[in-house]
């Protein structure tokens, strides 16, 4: 069963003029979806035909022909979809490309690995060292190991992404430096398959990280003669960037906006299917459906397709940090579309605006859709960004807290269109087309209340 169908409440539904909302969100016939919004993006062809556009252009890791021709095609979507001309802003990063890898045995033998995004390159020759298994790699494993780490690799697990609790790599990777540890490598979920990932570093500093397989992991196990010794090789090419952000905006009746955002990079595993040709997909679906009813509405709705998220969120916080107070302050709220299909559930990730979740819960509900707010700020995509600097912020995503949802293959050579179904994705969109119009539409009073920490109480 997908989303749409445990969703979808049964019998008829009433067909209201409009997606207005009223101040108390009582009244659920006047922010039920238009019949006739909700019908085009069920019936809607190119959603899939986007979807498995990007999919057909490969990862589309930052700085390949992929990502460029993602780009030029979203240009080209993009202004079809919204109706109104591309407006693109150039995005300067540190530009990074992996030549080789490989992990050597002590027996001769050698085991493919995956360097992470900006990783550091070793010598020539690599790096020899023995490896400290820290299976999942928890704070406190770290610690039990500490005085062992020094001048050796430390040898951690991926976790489930999207699950509470998730210790994300990034720290693994902060705890494994800080101990010492002269590299990094974190073993995937996937038989035979490595796994990909950002090292998460920022400056010239790192140690060499490098994603491998669970056959290559257990082959480094402990025995009684020591940690195993690996000799790791990474090599690396480095130079200054460009990409870019495509925006489109829509206009409503005052210069306030609503962001609709995904990005358009992933990693060059695989297609980037699940992450993120899903949402970008599902933005332009959205765009499409909603395009002609924004004008009369309070907001604006503002299309953005961010690049370089897989490097440290790096497009959408140029963005962020590029906006005067008076421009951040017109965002009532940015919808983040990242991952959103390829789980049978949808959840909002609310960064801490405690006081958005009865919105979005109210807006799903009257339109028959499951939704479950999460709140804790995670810095796993864009909507972290607008969120720390105060703009409420929430990222949509499927399969949270699910471990046997396709989900799980988000970084791995796995995540391919077959982990998608065409109705999961429209559900997307279609919950995501419902809150944007209600959100474009909210008034003023409500969405001040988007802007609060703290829970509502009756
Ligand atoms: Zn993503």
């Amino acid at each position: 069963m997908d989303a749409r169908e445990c969703g979808r409440k049964s019998g008829s539904r009433p067909v209201p003029h409009s997606a207005t909302l009223h101040a108390g969100y009582k009244n659920t016939t006047e922010m039920i979806l238009r019949e006739d919004i909700r019908a085009s993006i069920a019936a809607d062809p190119e959603l899939w035909r986007d979807f498995e556009a990007l999919c057909d252009f490969g990862g589309r890791l930052s700085g390949t022909e992929s990502e460029r021709q993602a780009l030029a095609f979203l240009r080209k979507r993009g202004a079809q979809a919204s109706g109104v001309s591309c407006r693109a802003v150039p995005v300067a990063y540190h530009g990074w490309r992996a030549r080789d890898a490989r992990l050597a045995f002590g027996d001769g033998s050698t085991a493919p690995c995956h360097p992470l995004v900006r990783s550091v390159a070793t010598p020539a020759a690599g790096i020899a060292a023995e490896v400290v298994d820290l299976g999942r790699g928890t704070p406190e494993e770290f610690d039990a190991h500490r005085e062992e780490l020094a001048g050796r690799i430390a040898l951690v697990r991926h976790e489930l992404m999207f699950a509470a609790g998730t210790i994300h790599r990034r720290r693994k990777v902060m705890m494994a430096r800080a101990a010492g540890a002269v590299g990094f490598l974190i073993a995937g979920p996937l038989p035979g398959a490595c796994v990909a990932g950002s090292s998460g570093r920022d400056g010239d500093d790192g140690i060499p990280s490098a994603g491998i397989s669970p056959e290559t992991a257990a082959r480094l196990a402990r025995s009684s003669a020591g940690w195993p010794r690996v000799t790791l090789t990474t090599a690396t090419e480095e130079a200054p960037a460009a990409t870019e952000t495509l925006l489109f905006d829509i206009p409503g009746r005052t210069d306030e906006w609503v962001v609709l955002s995904a990005h358009v990079d992933g990693h060059d595993l695989a297609e980037s299917a699940i992450d993120n040709a899903t949402g970008v997909a599902a933005a332009l679906a959205v765009t499409r459906a909603v395009a002609g009813h924004i004008a009369p509405l309070r907001r604006g709705l503002r299309l953005a397709f961010f690049s370089v998220e897989e490097w440290a969120l790096i497009g959408s916080a140029q963005y962020v940090t590029g906006l005067a107070a008076r421009e951040r302050d017109a965002i009532a709220l940015n919808v983040n579309l990242d991952s959103v299909a390829g789980g049978a559930s949808l959840t909002a990730m609310t960064s801490g605006f405690a006081g958005l979740e009865p919105f979005l819960l109210a807006v799903a509900e009257a339109n028959g859709h499951k939704l479950r707010c999460v709140r804790p700020l995670m810095m796993n995509s864009d909507h972290g960004n607008f969120a720390t600097a105060g703009i409420p912020a929430f990222r949509l995503v499927a399969g949270y807290d699910d471990p046997l949802a396709n989900t799980r293959y988000v970084l791995t050579p796995a995540d391919t269109r077959d982990k998608v179904t065409p109705s999961q994705l429209a559900a997307a969109a279609e919950l995501s087309a419902t809150v944007v119009l209600a959100a474009c539409d909210a008034p003023p009073a409500e969405a001040q209340k988007w802007r609060s920490n703290r829970a509502p109480r009756p």
